[in-house]
């Protein structure tokens, strides 16, 4: 009793001796850590339309509307996992053996061969992007690193964050958003330290041909710079496409692949992602070994999704990913269709993926300053949102989210194409 009145007293003094407030500053990294989506859809006025129902064709997450699920194998292995209970303690810091293995065997095909020794496991593959552009990009040495525009602004979060400044190479919309090979490498300079690929395209929702990386890894290879591959999408893609994987093309250039189970295995939520340090000529010697320590600092990925990882990538059937590519093709389809003839708006009709891409063409559309302006009053009225490109760093363009069901994804086209009636020409 008499204890905790001495504290109460204490406590007051100190109160009472120190009036003002206690602000701690956050650190540079933290500063300089912004998340461009957030940013700017945080500063629109979205307010729905209460007479209609919102549709969400905004987040790249294929989970929100409970229509597509993980295969019932993929659940099991990690029900499996947990009942064992041996996955419970630390687990190496690149991951566990045989996960590593699991996923060297998942990717070694099409004249890949990947060795478990090359595979490290991530949380998420944001956080393997995170890793390899922290083990190539220096901010204190004034280094830069090349994305793509349209592209996925996390880059530009995580090497900003680190005081590496970035440099868009454009993709074009005409060339089925294929890089332009002349500005991308006019972009490079002795400072550069990656050029970031990501095929299949978030947002283009479109897929490299072999002979276009050829002609990328080419331009990497002559400056001797190395690549980042944002192979996240890969396999998801359309008939009558092909993914190639960067690391199939025996090129000389030493290339970090980044890829993970969050969009083809549905389960962004469980962050668990990879890098294969692709590396022929003995080029990330050092840098293999940095990424180990990187990896030391966080301790490696969720244990439970690694032990579940040789048999996700083993027993998930070959029959869930066909429906669910076959499921993404219809909504691309029917959403192309949907929007085609729209007075105003140019869809591309994706390769792959789950997202397609809208120009806007603002010069029809006066009473609205910007996409944003778009994108707001396309709210207020239709209850529909979409990401503006500005999110995207590509102004005059929307992204659609095809993994939202399918009458859903209609209604959102009609009502999209009332709105641009609406207001076209005006
Ligand atoms: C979704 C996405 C990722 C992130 O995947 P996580 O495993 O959820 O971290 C990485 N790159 C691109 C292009 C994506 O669209």
């Amino acid at each position: 009793m008499l204890d905790n009145k001495l504290k109460e007293k204490n406590s007051l003094n100190i109160t009472e001796s120190k009036p003002e407030i206690w602000k701690v500053e956050p650190s540079t990294t933290a500063k300089n850590c912004k998340n461009f989506i957030r940013e700017i859809v945080d500063n629109l006025d979205l307010k729905p339309n209460p007479e209609k129902p919102v549709i969400a064709l905004s987040l790249g997450d294929p989970t929100i509307y409970g229509n597509l699920k993980p295969s019932p194998e993929t659940i099991q292995s990690v029900i499996d996992i947990i009942e064992e209970g041996l996955c419970n303690g630390y687990a190496p810091s690149v991951g566990y053996e045989n996960a590593r293995a699991a996923v060297a065997e998942y990717l070694s095909h099409d004249n890949v061969d990947v060795d478990p020794r090359d595979v490290i496991l991530c949380s998420g593959c944001s956080s393997s992007l995170e890793h390899c552009i922290t083990v190539l990009a220096d901010g204190t040495k004034n280094h830069n690193i090349l994305m793509p525009r349209p592209g996925f602004p996390i880059y530009r979060t995580l090497a900003e964050a680190l005081g590496v400044s970035v440099r868009y190479y454009n993709l074009i919309p005409e060339n089925d958003w294929e890089a332009d090979l002349h500005h991308l490498e006019s972009q490079i300079d002795q400072n550069t330290a990656a050029i970031i690929l990501n095929n299949p395209s978030n947002p283009c929702g479109s897929v490299f041909n072999e002979e276009h990386i050829r002609s990328i890894l080419e331009i990497a290879h002559r400056h001797k710079v190395p690549v980042i591959a944002d192979e996240i999408y890969e396999q998801i893609v359309f008939p009558g496409e092909k993914f190639v994987s960067t690391a199939s093309l025996n090129s000389q250039v030493p290339i970090l692949i980044c890829g993970g189970l969050a969009k083809r295995f549905l389960v962004p939520g469980w962050r668990v992602g990879w890098i294969v340090v692709h590396d022929e000529i003995g080029a990330f010697d050092n840098v293999r070994k940095a990424l180990v320590c990187l990896c030391q600092r966080t301790i490696g990925s969720n244990t439970l999704i690694q032990g579940a990882l040789p048999s996700i990538l083993q027993n998930t059937p070959q029959s869930f990913h066909d429906e669910l590519i076959s499921t993404l093709y219809e909504n691309a389809q029917l959403t192309y269709e949907g929007l085609k003839n729209v007075r105003g708006l140019s869809p591309f009709m994706p390769q792959g993926t789950i997202y397609m891409i809208v120009e806007i063409q603002m010069n029809k559309f006066t009473m609205f300053a910007n996409g944003l302006e778009f994108a707001q009053k396309m709210m207020e009225e239709e209850s529909v949102f979409c990401l503006p490109g500005e999110c995207f760093a590509i102004p005059g363009f929307m992204r659609i989210v095809l993994t939202v069901p399918r009458d859903l994804l209609q209604e959102a086209c009609e009502r999209i194409a009332e709105f641009c009636n609406r207001y076209y020409g005006n």
